[in-house]
């Protein structure tokens, strides 16, 4: 991505997609006082915390567990490309909706019916993070 697409990200994540760029500037706050260090992705910060789980977009930041692949940071990379066209929008028709779903997802499995579960990328939002991931974070 060239210098320009990299201010232009920031500067509208921090103004129309604020909403979700400051939870991730507190969480990344939260993280860097806890010990964990700062990655980056292409013009994205993001953290490894934990194992075995997915990953969690927050504006111009995100969170993904240790190892996770290339797909995942893609995915959630995508996210944070929702959440500059969407802004303030964005809490509200992507990622709350995703939180549901995943933890929803997850309760499905816990009661050992995960095989009846459609594919993660089926929704909307969630297959248009993955197109967003690869077109754009190659
Ligand atoms: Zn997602």
């Amino acid at each position: 991505m060239s210098k320009v697409k990299v201010i232009l990200f920031w500067l509208i994540s921090c103004t129309w997609g604020a909403i979700m760029t400051s939870i991730g500037a507190v969480v990344a706050l939260v993280l860097i006082c806890t010990g964990h260090r700062p990655h980056r992705f292409h013009h994205l910060i993001y953290f490894e915390v934990g194992y075995g789980w997915g990953g969690v977009e927050l504006g111009a930041f995100f969170v993904v567990s240790r190892g996770a692949s290339l797909h995942t940071k893609k995915h959630e990379a995508g996210h944070a490309i929702q959440n500059i066209i969407l802004g303030v929008f964005m809490p509200f028709v992507v990622c709350i909706p995703s939180a549901v779903r995943y933890w929803w997802r997850e309760w499905v499995k816990h009661r050992g019916r995960g095989a009846t579960l459609p594919p993660y990328d089926s929704i909307w939002f969630e297959g248009w993070a993955s197109r967003l991931g690869e077109k754009y974070f190659n």
